[in-house]
């Protein structure tokens, strides 16, 4: 009985104290519980488009349009720079070092039409422009922005215009802005190709005028890219040539067979008849 009674005493106490350890824990919970809860909460912030936004450098410069500039200069000036052995100097804003997107340019892997693989972390994109905005995001921090110059403050001077995706309906001739193209071009012309350092360079510098700053202009006539650009092969006369080379000989077999066959049957008709002559006499 006493012992009952004792344990009654006690119950209360204990009872009490259970209660304290409860709310203690429960508060210990609680405010260990908003951590995990937080942690989600930056996961998920992380994961969401917001967070992809970039952050580390605010880059103002046209990646679609330094993308046509490079287009141009690989295309319809690249081929004779080529042809002269010619170097470009590191001064010239055409030089590839002066392009802030040309690394991650040469980092786009084309599989197919709709594949397109970064390649620097391997993720696959159904589109160009899905790999551009993967670029913007997740690898701008590559973009070296401290000193080079961006490709696109030159599409003015190299008609960019001409081979973007999406042309511009041509709008009228501004004496003005040709005037300021022209001037750039020919800047262009005499930093990438001094006259006098070099004969290569004097005869790039003449070409260089000719093929891309001649037809800043509003009087009309020249047209840009007048020298030519890089031949390409198509596709599909060169199917139809090798198609053509390997049924060629295969047609003459059949026209050589053809003709035996002829010779022999003219030659079994002139023996008949041969034969048919000796038998009459007789
Ligand atoms: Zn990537």
């Amino acid at each position: 009985m006493e012992n009952l009674r004792q344990r009654r005493a006690k119950n209360p106490c204990s009872l009490l104290l259970s209660f304290v350890l409860i709310t203690a824990l429960s508060s210990s919970i609680s405010a260990t519980s908003p951590l995990p809860r937080s942690d989600q909460g930056t996961e998920q912030h992380a994961s969401s488009p917001e967070h992809d936004k970039p952050h580390v450098h605010e880059v103002h410069c046209s990646r679609e349009r330094s993308r046509a500039a490079w287009k141009v200069i690989e295309e319809y000036l690249m081929p004779f720079v080529e042809r002269e052995k010619y170097e470009l100097p590191r001064q010239c804003r055409l030089h590839p070092s002066n392009d802030i997107f040309r690394d991650q340019e040469e980092h786009k892997i084309h599989l197919d039409v709709n594949e397109w693989k970064c390649g620097y972390c391997r993720k696959s994109f159904r589109a160009e422009k899905f790999l551009d905005q993967h670029f913007d995001n997740r690898h701008s921090n590559l973009l070296d922005v401290s000193h080079s110059k961006c490709l696109a403050d030159v599409c003015g001077a190299l008609h960019c215009d001409l081979v973007m995706e999406f042309k511009s309906k041509k709008a009228k001739c501004n004496p003005a802005a040709a005037a300021r193209n022209r001037h750039l071009c020919e800047g262009l012309a005499d930093s990438c190709f001094p006259a006098n350092k070099s004969p290569s360079s004097t005869r790039l510098h003449e070409l260089f005028l000719r093929q891309f700053c001649d037809a800043h202009t509003c009087s009309g006539g020249r047209k840009p890219f007048s020298r030519g650009g890089k031949k390409h092969i198509n596709r599909f006369y060169l199917a139809a040539s090798v198609l053509t080379l390997m049924l060629l000989p295969l047609f003459y077999l059949i026209v050589y067979l053809y003709q035996r066959e002829m010779k022999k049957g003219t030659q079994e008709l002139r023996r008949i008849t041969k034969v048919g002559r000796k038998a009459k006499p007789s």
